[in-house]
């Protein structure tokens, strides 16, 4: 690794340098790292360990020197800072050209960007500009070799994500070009907790903007530098709106989602009242969304958001593996259908077969007087007799909910 830090505080990490370390492209928003970002920092810690190089973050933005910090406490070894007031919003020319510059004088081996609008416009943009490749929304992302009729590869990053309309999971490996990249949604990588005593470099990077005279890497400081052209501020931000995101499904505990079962944008009253009475969030299958039941912002699977809550109630969804990927790491999952063969089952950790309609006025009448689930749906075909209802995922080897 050729930069010198323009601060040092124990640094960590000497690494296998020849084989490039593993970055991220840190998100900022608001004067906060997007969360997105983090978890990907500790999937690169992992990735880093794996491979023995150095894990990085790429922060570009005004006044982010301040976030180096806690980049540091999720898992950075090294920090590299483009930080100007005139960086303060991601437009997309001058980004690619400060990562793209870095990334061909660094060597990483891996790249990392969250499948947000804007990783989703500057990865392809950098990927282009360095004739390298991208996977989008990969589900996971792990090290391993990959052998062809010529020639063995080791240690490559296996870009995985779901294909062919989520028929296939799909392992996507970069042998020739670098760096291999990837883009992640948010929630897909869990969100390690930060280590305060964690030490790391910063790294400056010096930028010159037009008409001011080249930051070069000849300076004594021997710092990365980027010239900016006047190209790259071709397009002027002009005015930014924001909206409020309305529905937090990624920080709800409880998420009671309603699928096509549910029939009509008036019977979501239900699914809301239900979320409601147990202090959880809204979710719908995107065969809901499509059907105009509820906006697309509800949308649990992977075209939608990755929940991880403490308790996923499924209502009239079917579980397909699409919008499984979103919801099946929840801690718990209640499914209520009434098909006892629907797919969902296979996830769920307990079951009602039964229609909605009846199942969940019950459920809310019993949740308000404190009566036992089993004691009030019992007659809808609710669980086994032990207990409040059947229990599949976790103890059932039939795979689907009980119907005792
Ligand atoms: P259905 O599959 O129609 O299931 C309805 C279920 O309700 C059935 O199991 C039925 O038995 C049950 N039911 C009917 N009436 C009642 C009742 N009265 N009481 C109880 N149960 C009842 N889908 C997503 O959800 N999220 C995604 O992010 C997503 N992304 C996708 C991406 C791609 C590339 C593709 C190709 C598809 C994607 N899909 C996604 C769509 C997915 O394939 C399914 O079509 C969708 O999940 C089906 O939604 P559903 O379960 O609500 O509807």
């Amino acid at each position: 690794m050729a930069s010198d830090p323009t601060t040092v505080s124990g640094a960590t990490g000497a690494g296998d340098a020849a084989a490039g370390d593993v970055w991220v492209f840190v998100e900022v928003g608001g004067g906060r790292v997007a969360e997105v970002s983090l978890e990907l920092l500790g999937k690169a810690r992992e990735l880093a360990d794996l491979l023995g190089v150095r894990a990085a973050a790429v922060v570009v933005g005004a006044g982010v020197r301040s976030l180096a910090g806690s980049l540091v406490a999720h898992g950075a070894d090294l920090v590299y800072l483009a930080d100007d007031p005139r960086l303060e919003h991601y437009v997309a020319q001058p980004y690619a050209r400060v990562l793209a510059g870095l990334i061909r004088r660094e060597r990483p081996q891996i790249v990392l960007y969250g499948a947000t609008t804007t990783g989703r416009d500057l990865g392809p943009r950098v990927a282009s500009t360095l004739r390298t490749g991208l996977t989008a929304d990969c589900t996971d992302l792990q090290i391993g070799d990959h052998q062809t009729r010529e020639q063995s590869y080791t240690n490559l990053l296996y870009q995985i994500r779901p294909a062919f309309g989520g028929n296939i999971i799909a392992t996507i490996v970069s042998p020739e070009h670098r760096p291999q990249m990837a883009t992640v949604r948010e929630g897909v990588m869990r969100l390690a907790e930060p280590d305060e005593a964690r030490q790391g470099e910063i790294v400056e990077i010096a930028l010159s903007f037009p008409g001011e005279p080249p930051a070069g890497d000849g300076r004594p400081d021997g710092r990365p530098a980027v010239a900016f052209s006047d190209d790259d501020f071709a397009v002027a931000l002009v005015r930014r709106v924001t909206e409020e995101k309305r529905v937090d499904l990624k920080g709800a505990h409880i998420i009671v989602a309603g699928g096509s079962g549910v029939g009509s944008k008036q019977g979501f009253a239900l699914i809301h009242e239900l979320a409601h009475t147990l202090g959880g969030v809204v979710g719908a299958s995107r065969a809901a969304v499509d059907a105009g039941y509820i906006g697309r912002e509800h949308q649990v699977g992977q075209t939608g958001t990755t929940v991880r809550p403490k308790l996923y109630i499924a209502a009239g969804i079917s579980g397909s593996v699409q919008h499984r990927a979103g919801m099946d790491q929840s801690a718990r999952i209640l499914a209520i259908n009434t098909d006892p063969q629907a797919p969902i089952f296979s996830v769920a950790h307990y079951g009602i077969v039964g229609d909605l309609h009846d199942v969940i006025p019950k459920m809310i009448r019993a949740y308000k007087t404190k009566e036992t689930l089993a004691g009030v749906v019992g007659a809808s075909g609710v669980g086994d007799a032990s207990g409040v209802v059947g229990a599949s995922r976790a103890g059932g080897s039939e795979g689907h909910g009980s119907d005792a």
